[in-house]
């Protein structure tokens, strides 16, 4: 295999791919609900490039810091196609939202207080998060077994209701949405399901006369034997009470849009051989693909520069460029074809909690490609160096 001249570490995007994910799950949505919007969580891969995809596809952007806020609105996104969530928007960024029309949901009580500096003469609409105890709610989904939430107000302590009084005594404000979001690791269609159960029964209960329910985030995207994006949306709309299937129905999708878009590609450095082993150095790190170093294995790939196959008869530790002892991707069993100096590894469905959380450690940000449909690479970001890191210090 002729091998690509990239400059590695580097991560490969796919454009193509994203935007089938976007049309997929669009076109799920499109079967079920007559009124509904994907919300690109920009948190789980915020490269610009990838917003702007999302936007020209039709996505709002759903953002959870003013930072977000001002980032959508510099890659292009109308202040009335971004959602605004979680605890760190400004005063400032949440009434400009508000004013523009933009789906702004409350998750903190100083909200509440910013509310009562818009104007009185007009009339705004405003969602409230709701606190979803994921134990309480389907236990089988529970992580473990108090697999509580820090986010949104609580029904059973009293707090939803106290929120929701004080907003109906604010004349000009009216609750026109409802903001679930919770991820259970399980990703589970019955998850869902009963979360909707949940909150429908509650919010049924207040009269409050929603224009729409915002789900929040969590799916899976194409992935063989996962649910697809139709099981969800199907699931979705059978579950929500008659009364409720008329109103706009908000989806925040992040891993499920964009983690099977981006590859990344590590080339092995250096190779030594000592205590029944080879550690393989690659010129990647665990912390641009794995930052919460949780991962065990990947989906992955080896580009060999050599026809000829040898076998390892040691295990092959392949590592990463770090001084970290920890920094090591992944184990290659003995018995398997040996890695050597100028070789590849290419890592599969790595665009989601990746990049955007990726620290500026040792090596800075490494180069971005994206490919376009017949495969040509042009560069999308490139690989930072000293003078991107010292921006804005004083020495
Ligand atoms: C993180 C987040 C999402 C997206 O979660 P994914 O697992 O990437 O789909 C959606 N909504 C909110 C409020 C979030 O915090």
């Amino acid at each position: 295999m002729e091998k690509i001249n990239l400059h590695t570490p580097c991560f490969i995007l796919d454009e193509q791919d994203v935007t089938h994910n976007i049309h997929e799950f669009k076109t799920a949505l499109n079967s079920y609900f007559t009124k509904n919007i994907i919300g690109y969580s920009v948190k789980t891969n915020s490269l610009p490039y990838v917003l702007k995809i999302a936007k020209d596809n039709g996505c709002y952007a759903e953002v959870v810091s003013y930072h977000e806020y001002q980032l959508a609105l510099k890659v292009g996104f109308q202040k009335d196609y971004i959602i605004y969530n979680g605890p760190m928007k400004s005063k400032e960024s949440f009434l400009d939202a508000i004013e523009h029309r933009a789906i702004v949901n409350i998750e903190t009580w100083r909200e509440l207080d910013w509310l009562d500096e818009l104007p009185k003469n007009q009339e705004y609409e405003i969602g409230v998060r709701i606190n979803i105890n994921t134990s309480i709610v389907s236990p089988e989904d529970a992580d473990h077994p108090d697999d509580d939430s820090r986010f949104g107000f609580s029904f059973e302590s009293g707090d939803l209701d106290k929120v929701i009084n004080l907003i109906l005594k604010k004349n000009n404000i009216k609750i026109v949405g409802i903001h679930s979001h919770r991820e259970p690791k399980t990703r589970s269609v019955r998850f869902y399901e009963r979360v909707i159960c949940y909150v429908q029964e509650i919010i049924l209960k207040y009269n409050l006369s929603l224009k729409y329910w915002d789900l929040g985030g969590g799916f899976f995207g194409c992935m063989p034997n996962k649910p697809t994006y139709d099981e969800y949306a199907k699931a979705f709309f059978n579950t929500l009470d008659a009364k409720l299937r008329e109103i706009t129905f908000i989806v925040e999708p992040g891993n499920a849009i964009v983690a099977s878009g981006f590859d990344y590609i590590a080339e092995v450095i250096d190779v030594k051989t000592h205590d029944g082993k080879i550690y393989l150095c690659t010129d990647g790190t665990r912390n641009d693909i794995d930052p919460f170093f949780h991962k065990s294995d990947y989906f992955k790939e080896f580009f060999y520069q050599s026809c000829d196959s040898v076998v390892s008869q040691f295990p092959q530790v392949v590592s990463g460029l770090t001084c970290l002892e920890y920094d090591r991707m992944f184990t290659i069993p003995a018995g398997e074809r040996k890695l050597s100096v100028g070789d590849r590894i290419i890592f599969h469905r790595v665009g989601a909690y990746t990049m955007s959380l990726t620290p500026l450690f040792i090596h800075y940000f490494p180069t971005i490609y994206l490919k376009n449909p017949n495969g040509h690479l042009s560069v999308i970001r490139e690989e930072w160096c000293e003078d991107d890191f010292i921006q804005k210090s004083k020495y």
